[in-house]
This record gives C-alpha cells, structure tokens and sequence, in this order.
C-alpha cells in the first residue's frame, strides 16, 4: 500500500518535508515542501533545474521532477517536524535514465525478472573532525594501533549513542559499533536489507551522521583518505542473493544446499553465487570507477602501510576465505564481502555496479578463479597472473570505458554521461598546481 504523505505528515506532526535525490558525484540534493503542499508534489514531483547539480544536463534542460517514492520516508529522529523522502528524477514524462537511483531500480528490476533479488549490508566508516576538517575530533586520541580503542570510542559516546538511538529508533537493527583502526575514525553496523533500502539507508545515514556530528561541534567526515598516513574510509559491501525481496526471501540462493554434489563446495558458495562472484572478479578494474570515485579514493586503495600496520584496503583483483588482505573476503557460506569500495561511493551506484557485474557474472558463468589463501600485504608479491587495481581516477575511468558490457549494463546514457563528468573532474585535478610538483621540479 502507498504511504499517503500527507496523512503521514498529519499523523506524525511532520510540518516539512525533504524531497531529496542524489546526483552522479553522490551529492544529496532536496528541497523543503511544507506538508500543505505535499499531497500536490507527491503526484508531480518537485521541480530542479537539474544542469545546477551534477547530472549532464545543460541550462536549457526542461525542468527535472524528483518524485517522491513514499515507501522511502524517514521522519529526521534529531528534528522530527521533518520527513526526509527519496525522489526518483522525472523529466518530460520519463525516467531520467542516467539518474543514479533509477540506474539502481532498473537493474533491481531486471533481476528480479531472472528471480534474483540482492540484498546487501554496508559499513560505513567515518571520521569525526574539527569543524574545519583539519585534525581529527579528539586530541589524545593518539595509538599507534587505535581499533577498538574502548577509552577513545567513549570520548564520542554522546555522538556514537546518539546516532545508534536513532537506528534503533528507525528499526534498522543496529548491533555494534566501535571506534576503528584509524585515529578519530568510528563504524556503525545495522542489519542488511534488499539493495534498494540498504542505498536509501546508507544516503540517510551519510546525511544524519553529518547532522549529529555538527550538533556535537564536530564535522563527520566519509571521504576515502582524510588523513595522510592513517587508515581510511572503507565501505564495504556484504553481498548475497534471494528469491525473493524483503520479508518474502527465503532462500539464498548463494548458500549451497546441504549434501548438494551437483554444486561447488568451495567455501560454501553455489554456482550461482560463484559465477557472480566471478562477475564481480572479471569487472573489477572497471567497477572501481564507481566504488572509488574520487582522486583522493587512489590515496586509500594502493596506499603505502598505514600508522596502525595495514592499510585494509586492496591494490590487487583477489579472492579469499575469512581474510581481510584481499579484495573479496568470503568469511562464512551463501555471502561474501566486497572490500574495495570507499566513503566517497555513490550509495545507489555502489548497489548498482554490484547488480549489474554479479549478474553479467552469472549470466556468462564466469569463473571467480584461483582463491588464494594467504596474507596479500606481505606475500602480494607471489600472486601472478592477478590484475592490479588502477592508480588513480583516471585510469579507472579508462578502464570502465573498455568494460563495453558493464558499461552497457548499467546504461549507455549514465555510462557516457559518468564517464564526461569524471573526465571533467579529472581534468580539473591535474590543472591545480600542487606543492609537490614544485618540491620536485624547481631545481631541475
Ligand atoms: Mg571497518
């Protein structure tokens, strides 16, 4: 049944409503309806000249709805008169197909039509900064190898609590948090959910951690490498697949059925589980455009050793068992870990570009290919034949305008039009002159 949001908001006491959607940068965009209004913009949508925001638009665009999807709302736990609401963007009667939450619905859908149903858990870390977001929050946090640090996470209780609350509140099913391997760095785990939700969770979460940190005077921060020389924002991805969405699901369909010969026994995965594991192994190099979409996400993937001994991000196309060392952890039977993306992803392509390489996968049966069971960052070197991550941003733009079908899989016209607005970024970046360079150059 649609959830009347005007009724919503006369139920719940909600006076403003954000009808919000997400450009290709991840950026979150809304705008504030007063709940007089609703009723009229739950129909039509409200209105945004989309060229304003990063979408590929030009300033002669007709205008873009975002339609509120009803089934989305959240009323704001620290500021409950208002609903947060996801919009899906609308223009001229027509999904707007590079839009990265209608990317994420088609490929929902289109699975769905095979009877495959993704359901995904993500971690978000982040750090807590000074408002400036020079240092880290909290000056005597200072370990050398500072993960679950019991003195440091009780310094940021009141922040810690304060968002876990509101998850409780929400009946995300929150189980633990805990301050991470990184000096002014925190992770949240709540449970997972079909890849839909778990997109518009991880949006909100970005959105209402960032608004409890300012309340505390600090600045929460989800950026891939805040800081030189620390650990830095993962988000990883716990992946398995069911045959059906939401409360329907009963089986997963990566879990091998018990005493089944016909299957892989490899460490509990199915076929299917397998070969889309496979498609995540056999696009990897593209899929990082979207995992690890900023200049500064190269700083965290390929990164030097870290303060506290690891960096816990991969630089190289692996899979393992229960071992966090490589790009794909498979740590129990009928699920398995992505390890590569980072905070800057796009919560909706991030569920997206998983969909859409794990169902190539499946589809063309691919093989994931030999596990390796040892310690990639001190044994790496021993792996042959394994393709290295990308350096940087641009080489992962290059190598997903060569992944010719997950480039299609995820659309023609967001794949051009992601891949002009990267470039545009990118070209930005190398016109700004760094420090380094002078460093490096002056007396040649
Ligand atoms: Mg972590």
């Amino acid at each position: 049944m649609t959830t009347d949001l005007a009724k919503f908001a006369a139920d719940n006491g909600v006076k403003y409503f954000m009808i919000s959607f997400t450009d290709l940068f991840g950026g979150q965009r809304a705008k504030l309806v007063p709940a007089q209004a609703i009723a009229d913009m739950q129909e039509d949508g409200a209105g945004f000249a989309g060229f304003a925001t990063w979408l590929d638009m030009t300033p002669a665009h007709p205008d873009m709805l975002a339609v509120p999807d009803p089934s989305s709302v959240i009323q704001l736990p620290w500021k409950p008169e208002v609903a947060w609401v996801a919009g899906n963007c609308v223009m001229e009667g027509e999904d707007v197909a590079q839009a990265p939450r209608n990317v994420l619905r088609r490929l929902i859908d289109e699975a769905a039509a095979e009877g495959l149903h993704v359901k995904t858990g993500i971690e978000a870390e982040y750090f807590l900064m000074t408002p400036d977001g020079e240092q880290i929050s909290d000056e005597y946090d200072t370990a050398a190898k500072p993960c679950y640090d019991q003195q440091a996470v009780m310094r940021r209780y009141d922040v810690v609590r304060e968002i876990c609350d509101y998850m409780l509140d929400l009946g995300w099913g929150p189980y633990q948090n805990d301050h991470e391997d990184a000096n002014g760095q925190f992770e949240m785990n709540w449970e997972f959910d079909d890849a839909l939700r778990t997109a518009d969770k991880h949006s909100f979460f970005k959105f209402m951690t960032k608004s409890v940190a300012e309340k505390h005077g600090f600045r929460a921060t989800f950026m891939p490498k805040p800081v030189e020389g620390l650990t830095g924002n993962g988000c990883h991805a716990h992946i398995s697949v069911w045959d059906a969405a939401g409360a329907d699901a009963k089986t997963n369909v990566f879990a091998m059925e018990p005493n089944d010969s016909s299957q892989t026994a490899e460490l509990g995965l199915s076929e299917k589980g397998r070969h889309f594991l496979g498609g995540i192994m056999k696009h990897a190099s593209a899929l990082a455009a979207i995992t690890n979409p900023t200049v500064n996400s190269y700083k965290r993937i390929n990164a030097p050793r870290t303060m506290s001994g690891a960096t816990w991000a991969p630089n190289t196309v692996t899979w393992t068992g229960n071992n966090r060392t490589h790009m794909v952890r498979v740590p129990g039977p009928g699920r398995f870990e992505l390890r590569l993306p980072d905070g800057a992803t796009n919560p909706y392509l991030l569920q997206a570009v998983i969909i859409a390489a794990g169902m190539d996968g499946i589809r063309s049966a691919a093989d994931p290919g030999k596990r390796h069971d040892i310690d990639m960052y001190a044994e790496g070197h021993k792996v042959r034949g394994a393709p290295k991550l990308p350096l940087n941003m641009l080489d992962a733009i290059r190598e997903y305008d060569k992944d010719k079908s997950l480039k299609a899989a995820m659309g023609e016209e967001f794949s051009a039009s992601y891949i002009k607005m990267k470039t545009q970024e990118w070209n930005d970046f190398t016109a700004h002159f760094s420090q380094w360079e002078k460093e490096n150059t002056l007396d040649i």
